[in-house]
């Protein structure tokens, strides 16, 4: 079985969900993870954002307004009356819920219900569009196997047994559709797999189906060498190793959620990278091999913390670091980076849920500076201290930007660099000239 998933613009408009249904119209095995429609998600924060407010009225206009452009998708996406009239039912009825929300207390638990409604749109329409079009396909609810635990990690068993016993149902199926991003949670609530999740849900039913290959359709034809969003001149890559794109997705590449990779990973499922709207073209290849040694590719991951505990009890001392780190693990707090001297350790955060706590216990030590708005740039590449000159390029295509801390050696396959925000936009640039050969050669 293949899964595909189709993001947010690949299912955003009639036109494209059309484009998707012919995509998917061979005969092969297949489950098909769609997310909302674009745009869809970041409406629905916004009327949880009014009603934790308490702005009932610009809820409720708002979610009017979302009711409005659905009803447009619908008359436009379907041929027949009858398709017309059963999504606009259905449409309604997941409006009334939205809206029976807007009285009453408001909390977490609302707001992800509220979340999940997306994702529950987008695959209804589509499966009655494939009803329409006579295409023969299950649409399966992905509440009732994807599921978190207690530490929001999935449940991987759970999802396994249930997701096999489901398909079981269905033996002359070769066509299912679900939701990408929601789950329940340990409390059995309806929860998610936080932004950019549907990517993450794709890759984790393909390791629980042994999938033959796992494919992520956007709209861009693969993952490039560096943020297109920032720098004009970026190419995609054909092939990356695991490892190489879960460093990517980690460090701010968009196209890929930060977990996606390790479940594929983990079960050597190949996963590609392919453009809806243009599927012709190559896309990437995500698979155990490298396609060579040298970088190629940079990301770069906004909103980090930097934090500095410097004394001078860390001299000569052993345990220091391990203390340390031990209120980080204390709040749950991931650290990306860190760089150490003789009497200080500098290391990065980007969950500041608990900085204000993590402070307090870190002035034990010794003096603490933090400072905020700060970037990691993100070179990845394969075994690149084997290539010479690699850390003269980058360095030389940095000369005028401050360096806050570099790490180098930790993995074979990055360099990480922390830099003050303002200054993002300019090293992505200097950068892409500077270390890509491709793209220096035709500057
Ligand atoms: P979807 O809705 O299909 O999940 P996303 O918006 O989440 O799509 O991801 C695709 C977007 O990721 C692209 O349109 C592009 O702007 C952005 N992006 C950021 N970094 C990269 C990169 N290195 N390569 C390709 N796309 C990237
Ligand atoms: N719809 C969700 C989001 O916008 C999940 C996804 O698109 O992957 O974050
Ligand atoms: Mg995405």
């Amino acid at each position: 079985m293949k899964i595909l998933k189709f993001g947010g613009t690949s299912v955003g408009s009639a036109h494209n969900m059309r484009l998707v249904a012919n995509l998917i119209s061979a005969e092969e095995p297949k489950m098909v993870v769609l997310s909302a429609m674009s745009g869809t998600t970041n409406k629905l924060v916004e009327i949880a954002n009014k009603l934790y407010q308490q702005q009932t009225k610009e809820a409720l206009d708002l979610t009017e307004n979302l009711h409005k452009i659905y009803r447009e998708v619908i008359n436009e996406l379907y041929t027949t009356e009858k398709k017309k009239f059963a999504a606009l039912d259905f449409l309604l009825s997941h409006i009334d819920f939205i809206k029976s929300l807007a009285t009453g207390p408001f909390s977490i638990r609302e707001e992800r219900a509220i979340l999940a409604q997306g994702e529950l749109l987008s695959t209804h329409l589509f499966q009655f569009l494939l009803e329409e079009l006579n295409q023969n396909s299950v649409l399966l609810p992905a509440l009732s196997f994807m599921r978190i635990d207690e530490n929001e990690e999935p449940d991987l068993t759970f999802l396994e047994e249930e997701l096999t016993a489901l398909l079981a149902k269905y033996p002359q199926s070769n066509l299912f559709i679900t939701q990408g991003y929601i789950c329940r949670n340990a409390f059995g609530e309806i929860d998610n797999l936080k932004r950019g999740g549907s990517d993450y849900s794709a890759s984790l039913i393909g390791a629980a189906v042994q999938a033959s290959e796992i494919q992520i359709w956007t709209d861009i034809d693969g993952m490039h060498n560096n943020d297109p969003r920032v720098v004009p001149d970026t190419y995609p890559i054909a092939e990356l190793s695991f490892d190489e794109a879960a460093e990517l997705a980690y460090f701010g590449a968009k196209i890929l959620h930060p977990s996606s990779v390790l479940p594929a990973k983990q079960k050597n499922i190949p996963v590609k990278l392919l453009n809806t709207m243009q599927p012709e073209a190559k896309g990437t290849t995500i698979s155990a091999q490298s396609s060579g040694k040298s970088i190629k590719a940079v990301a770069a991951k906004d909103g980090i913390v930097a934090i500095n505990v410097k004394s001078s009890r860390m001299l000569l001392a052993y345990g220091f670091l391990r203390r340390i780190f031990e209120v980080f693990e204390e709040y749950k707090t991931p650290i990306d980076m860190v760089t150490t001297s003789e009497v200080a350790v500098s290391l990065t955060i980007d969950n500041t849920k608990y900085l204000p706590e993590i402070i307090a216990e870190l002035k034990e030590f010794g003096s603490v500076q933090v400072d905020t708005d700060q970037t990691i740039i993100c070179l990845v590449g394969d075994s690149i201290e084997e290539v010479p000159g690699t850390t003269l390029k980058i360095f030389k295509s940095l000369k005028d930007i401050p360096l806050r801390m570099i790490s180098y050696g930790g993995s074979k396959n990055n360099i990480s660099l922390l830099i003050a925000t303002a200054d993002k936009k300019q090293a992505l640039k200097a950068l892409n000239t500077g270390v890509f050969e491709r793209i220096a050669e035709h500057a």
